[in-house]
């Protein structure tokens, strides 16, 4: 199944719905992120009339750092020995097709691709005998967008890492691919920057959501991001950036 959430011109509001070919059918007005899967679509029409938006428009953006062991050493750093978490604005989240606005404030803006977990119903102290991927909604593809310069300066991440536009997700939430064994990649202008697969990671996307979850609760249509693989680079004016997750799809987003 492939959610989305698109605009329509027979909309007022942006809409949930599922693809289905060249067909998107879409949900009722107002259902809830965790009924989705088993809701009924109101009305169908075709994938070529509708503005696919970002998928979720999450209450947080719970990001994880230094989570494959390359991309740590790359940057200089030693894997923590816990996840190093931070949070990303909400307000950084765009769409597949949008564009990446480089700020005044930073000389060296990097993409980092990585797999992003979106939570389908509230996660508070997930018991030892529940499985933490039952609280997830799907998966997409998310690009970490960074002001490296600036998260070097500045102690905490806030600022390099929440820029308007910093934080490109989707085309859509597939549910059913593997999340412990996907490969992730990121291009640049149609070359190849960044590749691995989520194996690789250091904490696993089951163990990061009861990391989380006992820290905060996480409401349905949070994302997290679950850290980039080595070859990050910087991104210019006029580039493209894509991230391509084996089974979800490719998120692409020009640079201005
Ligand atoms: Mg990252």
């Amino acid at each position: 199944m492939k959610l989305c959430r698109v605009t329509h011109a027979s909309l007022e509001q942006p809409r949930f719905g599922s693809i289905e070919g060249g067909s998107v059918h879409l949900f009722e007005a107002g259902v809830s992120l965790d009924a989705l899967p088993k809701s009924q679509s109101s009305h169908t029409v075709s994938l070529e009339e509708v503005t696919l938006l970002a998928p979720v428009t999450p209450s947080k953006i719970v990001c994880v750092g230094r989570n494959y062991l390359e991309h740590a050493a790359e940057l200089g750093n030693k894997m923590p020995d816990e996840p190093l978490l931070f949070l990303k604005a909400p307000s950084s989240v765009i769409g597949d097709g949008d564009t990446i606005e480089l700020p005044r404030q930073s000389e060296r803006v990097e993409h980092e691709g990585e797999l992003g977990v979106v939570i389908g119903r509230r996660a508070r102290h997930i018991a030892a005998h529940e499985n933490p991927l039952s609280y997830v909604l799907g998966y997409t593809c998310v690009n970490d967008v960074t002001a490296r310069d600036l998260q070097r300066k500045d102690v905490q991440f806030t600022r390099a890492k929440s820029f308007d536009t910093f934080c490109p997700v989707g085309p859509v939430i597939v549910r059913d691919i593997n999340p412990l064994d996907a490969e992730v990649t990121t291009t640049l202008n149609g070359e190849i920057r960044q590749r691995a697969r989520t194996s690789t990671m250091a904490f696993s996307v089951p163990f990061l959501i009861r990391y989380i979850a006992d820290i905060m609760t996480l409401y349905p249509g949070d994302l997290i991001a679950t850290g980039t693989p080595a070859g990050v680079s910087p991104m210019k004016q006029g580039d493209v950036v894509e991230v391509e997750i084996e089974g979800i799809g490719v998120l692409r987003n020009s640079v201005n």
